[in-house]
């Protein structure tokens, strides 16, 4: 019995500044202590292993984890349990969801973050800090709900979402039905937050983890409606021309694109190609 897991990062227990998640070679990146860095990558790494733990101690025979924090080379494989294979490096045609196939039974989300614009959440953002909003099919989402209808596509149901109380939340009022959740911080600003101690999130995810795989079977994968009309805002203009003449997306506003996805499939790639075309530097 395969699980899915995609590991992002900014949800992590103790994780509240963009110092902390960027990798040093970010062209963008902001003051970097590669110290601090090293430290929550290790920590993300020991949340990722107590959510396989968890699984393989309720039924689970298979972890695949999708390392998908910027830069996807965060997760210390050394220190990952070694009943897990690791998905990492440059992104893959299926990117989130490579390795993922329609046997996968389900999916997990650890150190989820919310989405774009929620207040008082710490690193509330959806795949970039370039994106205002995205909408699919007329509803505000985050990366969960992008997540959710992609796999979907596979018959895959999300289980089990660890990270901040507002990406918990977040999540189950997508779904609109039962997903475990394990919440190991409040957030307080966009860069602060009240964190639980890191062994105790730890423990807490391992055992919410086995709880999820009780889920398999009893709940649906999240179905794209029929040809989705998907809407990006952007920050500034000019993502949106490039996003237009590069990716392939129809403006239809001045910060704002948007195309149609035949399915949840269609939805990813759509999706990737248009916030790669549009991740242009705003200045020289
Ligand atoms: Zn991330």
């Amino acid at each position: 019995m395969r699980i899915h897991i995609c590991a992002d990062m900014e949800g992590t227990c103790g994780v509240y500044s963009w110092m902390q998640v960027t990798p040093p070679e970010t062209p963008w990146s902001p003051p970097i202590k590669e110290s601090e860095y090293d430290r929550c990558r290790l920590r993300m790494t020991h949340e990722v292993s107590a959510a396989a733990r968890g699984a393989l101690s309720a039924g689970a025979t298979e972890i695949l984890v999708n390392d998908f924090h910027g830069g996807n080379r965060n997760i210390f494989i050394d220190e990952l349990d070694e009943r897990c294979r690791l998905v990492s490096g440059g992104a893959g045609p299926m990117n989130f969801l490579q390795g993922m196939t329609p046997e996968t039974k389900g999916l997990f989300y650890t150190g989820f973050h919310s989405k774009a614009g929620t207040v008082s959440s710490a690193l509330a953002h959806t795949w970039s800090t370039n994106l205002n909003d995205l909408r699919i099919a007329g509803e505000s989402t985050g990366e969960f709900g992008l997540i959710a209808y992609c796999a979907g596509a596979l018959g895959v149901p999300v289980l089990l979402v660890t990270g901040d109380q507002t990406a918990c939340d977040q999540t189950e009022a997508f779904l609109k039905r039962p997903v475990v959740k394990a919440v190991v911080k409040e957030g307080i600003s966009q860069t602060g937050a009240i964190s639980m101690h890191p062994k105790r999130a730890q423990r807490l995810i391992e055992e919410n983890a086995a709880q999820a795989m009780k889920l398999i079977g009893n709940v649906e994968p999240a179905v794209l409606p029929e040809n989705a009309r998907v809407e990006l805002d952007y920050d500034h203009q000019s993502r949106a021309e490039a996003a237009e003449r590069q990716g392939g997306a129809e403006r239809i506003g001045e910060r704002t694109v948007a195309f149609t996805a035949a399915d949840g499939i269609d939805l990813l790639h759509k999706f990737v190609n248009t916030m790669r075309a549009s991740a242009i530097p705003l200045s020289p």
